[in-house]
């Protein structure tokens, strides 16, 4: 489908070509010394200690489920209006996801008073979900966790460069994941990356990472190393050195495209007050310290949702939804048969539409979105 408008769209151009041009002829493709670079150039941009770089986020969470020792029995507390991955991440290691509802239809991310009420002597970690950017109640979650002796894990795959209170989504709890998949603010293609300020949990993330070697083979090529030793139950979750370097120079570009997101949002934020009214904003005028993934719309209760994406469609825009909520996929209704309402994700998830943001768009995209919209909430 050759779209007006896309949901999301790609800045990838001449330096990232020669970014990978470089490493091919260099000849050294797994994880070396681009992947270095791009841990280094992480660390410094967020302001966590350890950066450490993976294949994907979703392997990212799970090492991080592992790495705060995770395991049958177990529960976490996470969002059901979230991508999979979150939940799929708690069940990888044999524990149990229990869903909490979101706060309201205007702040999409989880809510600490119904993820107090799930807290049962087995509870170990929260996984927090920054919905599009926007930072979650991080000072109730802090006090939860510390009162309850839990681990706080981010799921900032939406959140790369956003803030709370000056510091990086994704760095205020034990671990922090993001995703550098090709619909991200940043990307790799496939990718992610892990961080944490804690100096053990680092040192097992990465053991983690590769097979619990104590030495990589990046390491026996410069002659540091003749063997190693297995410590540990690891897997491979590298990343390779063509995706490292691309990730440093998208990096590199990631404050000016958020900048420009946050601009895109406010003026569909005005545009959308002036003339759809009865349209829910979420977040509104967070734009400032969100990395603005996404641009959420809550549609009027009764609207065919369905009817609304296939007009916008027709007028050649790409619409989508964030999510079908986890706790009512098959396989999750297999884990908790009992049904357990949660009303505000419910009600979000039939509501939610997701509007094309990406930062090459300009300001007559987001008028023809928004007047497309308006014309569609008309038939
Ligand atoms: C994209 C995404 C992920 C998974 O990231 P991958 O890099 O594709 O594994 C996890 N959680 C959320 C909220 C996401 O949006």
């Amino acid at each position: 489908m050759n779209w007006r408008i896309p949901l999301a769209d790609l800045d990838l151009g001449a330096e990232e070509m020669a970014a990978v041009q470089e490493v091919l002829q260099s000849r050294w493709l797994t994880m070396g010394e681009k992947t270095q670079i791009f841990e280094h150039d992480f660390a410094q941009f967020s302001g966590a200690k350890h950066a450490i770089a993976v294949s994907n986020c979703t392997v990212g969470l799970h090492m991080a489920c592992a790495a705060a020792g995770l395991g049958p029995g177990d529960e976490v507390i996470v969002p059901s209006l979230s991508f999979v991955a979150t939940s799929n991440a708690v069940r990888y290691t044999g524990a149990t996801p229990v869903f909490a509802d979101v706060l309201s239809l205007d702040e999409l991310t989880l809510s600490p008073q119904a993820a107090a009420a799930c807290i049962t002597p087995r509870t170990r970690a929260i996984i927090l979900m920054h919905y599009g950017g926007y930072a979650c109640r991080m000072e109730e979650f802090f006090r939860l966790a510390e009162e309850h002796h839990l681990t706080l894990i981010e799921d900032a795959a939406h959140a790369v460069g956003a803030d709370w209170q000056g510091r990086a989504l994704g760095t205020l709890g034990h671990i922090g994941c993001y995703s550098f998949f090709s619909n991200k603010n940043m990307t790799t293609g496939e990718g992610g990356m892990v961080v944490t300020q804690d100096d053990a949990l680092a040192e097992r993330l990465r053991l983690l990472r590769s097979h619990g070697m104590t030495s990589l083979t990046w390491d026996r090529h410069r002659g540091h190393a003749w063997s190693y030793d297995v410590v540990e139950l690891g897997f491979n979750y590298r990343i390779d050195e063509l995706r490292a370097a691309i990730g440093v120079v998208q990096l590199g570009k990631l404050p000016g495209n958020n900048h420009k997101r946050r601009e895109l949002t406010r003026e569909y934020h005005q545009r959308l007050q002036q003339s759809l009214p009865q349209v829910g904003l979420p977040f509104l005028g967070r734009e400032e310290h969100s990395s603005c993934h996404l641009l959420p719309v809550i549609l009027p209760e009764g609207t065919s949702r369905v009817r609304v994406m296939e007009a916008m469609k027709a007028a050649g825009i790409q619409t989508s939804i964030h999510y079908p909520p986890s706790h009512l996929f098959t396989y999750y209704r297999r884990i908790h048969p009992e049904h357990v309402p949660l009303p505000v994700t419910e009600a979000a998830a039939e509501r939610e539409l997701t509007l094309p943001l990406y930062p090459g768009m300009s300001t007559e995209d987001v008028s023809l979105v928004v007047d497309t919209l308006a014309e569609a909430l008309r038939a």
